[in-house]
């Protein structure tokens, strides 16, 4: 029913000016009561026979898991052991952000058995870590990747976010000639989007803030890509790049539809059972943790995916990845026609030059991945 496990943590330092995500700081003790609830929800999940495959890989996500003491993300790691089977050599990737880990903290992750780290990075200015409202600098995000290097971490993702207020195309490509410096793993490149009710959106209504018109961010997309590959990344998915090797075997099962269990407040889930089953945790912690420690979770938003909703994921997942979609494997998975269900679609969206087909693969175009969402709509059920 799923191989993968995502494991979600609601706490941060302090909010980013464009975050808004459900994320606050810890109180006094509740990291110490959260990784508990996390263990109890585990065993209660496995109580109640749902299990999945065997574990190909396990994602600490936040929020800012790197908050979590070793201690207790060794906690949940035994539990997880314990009730699961896991591959060999499964992928245990933990989000970090500067500011948060130091050298020993980091030994001591490296011995838990998280073997991939994703550091939160954005920027190396100064200038855009303030704008962002990080907690760290570019100085100490250095020297967080230096020590996480000296950890023994042999696989280490990067986070970089463009189009901020005030970037040019030049500082964009310092930060990424400074990112591929590092020689990091893996690269995401994310474009900020000003999400409702941040503080970095009121300070662009009140007109405090410019940001890089649609050309100049396209721009800088456009830069990201000739630059990683150039370096030597594979550019694997719209936002991700990474050394041969080295793409997220997480994220990639994400855009496979793999099963995948979620495990926390707010965390989603798909069982692959059939089309599929989505479904989530409640989203306050105050409710999660009432349910957990009833042993009485109610799950929210649950959904039965019908047939035409697992093929219509199937394509705007499916079509993020750089490979793109084999016709072939569509129509083993759905037994279905391809052409009777999007050989209209594709012809339209080629002559639109949004995608091409290229060794028997429909894959997007750059300009295809620019305008993703008005491709992605084409396949909306
Ligand atoms: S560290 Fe990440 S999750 Fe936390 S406030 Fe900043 S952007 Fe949001």
């Amino acid at each position: 029913m799923f191989r993968r496990l995502y494991i979600h943590v609601p706490f941060c330092h302090k909010k980013c000016s464009y975050c808004a995500f459900a994320s606050r700081p810890p109180q006094d003790g509740e990291l110490e009561a959260y990784h508990t609830l996390l263990q109890q929800e585990l065993n209660a999940v496995a109580g109640r026979g749902i299990t999945g495959g065997t574990l190909d890989s396990i994602y600490f996500g936040g929020g800012t898991p790197s908050l979590l003491q070793p201690e207790q993300v060794a906690h949940v790691l035994v539990s997880v052991r314990d009730l699961f089977s896991l591959v060999e050599a499964a992928e245990i990737t933990l989000e970090a952000n500067p500011g948060t880990i130091d050298a020993l903290r980091l030994l001591a992750l490296h011995d838990t058995g998280v073997n991939r780290i994703s550091l939160g990075v954005q920027s190396l200015d100064d200038r855009f870590l303030a704008i962002l409202g990080r907690i760290h600098n570019a100085r100490q995000a250095r020297q967080a990747y230096g020590d996480i290097r000296q950890a023994g971490f042999e696989n280490v993702s990067i986070d970089l976010m463009y189009a901020l207020p005030g970037q040019s195309l030049d500082s964009w490509r310092s930060d990424l000639l400074a990112a591929v410096d590092l020689e990091p793993e893996h690269i995401s490149v994310y474009g900020l989007t000003l999400e409702e009710g941040t503080d970095l959106a009121r300070r662009y209504d009140e007109g405090a803030l410019e940001l890089p018109d649609e050309d100049l961010s396209a721009d800088m997309f456009e830069l990201a890509d000739d630059l990683l590959t150039q370096a030597g990344f594979e550019h694997y998915e719209i936002s991700s790049y990474a050394r041969p090797g080295f793409r997220s075997r997480h994220n990639s099962g994400y855009w496979q539809r793999d099963g995948y269990l979620g495990i926390g407040v707010g965390a989603h889930s798909l069982l692959r059972d059939g089309y599929g089953l989505r479904c989530g945790n409640p989203a306050t912690l105050e409710e999660y943790s009432r349910q957990v420690t009833l042993g009485s979770q109610q799950p929210v938003d649950v959904q039965y995916l019908s047939r035409e909703d697992a093929m219509a994921e199937y394509m705007f997942l499916g079509l993020r990845l750089i490979d793109g979609i084999k016709p072939g494997r569509f129509e083993q998975e759905f037994h279905a026609n391809w052409d009777a269900h999007y050989g209209t679609i594709f012809a339209d969206l080629i002559r639109l030059e949004l995608v091409r087909k290229s060794q028997g693969c429909f894959q997007l175009t750059r300009r295809g991945m620019l305008l993703s969402n008005q491709v992605f709509n084409r396949f909306l059920p």
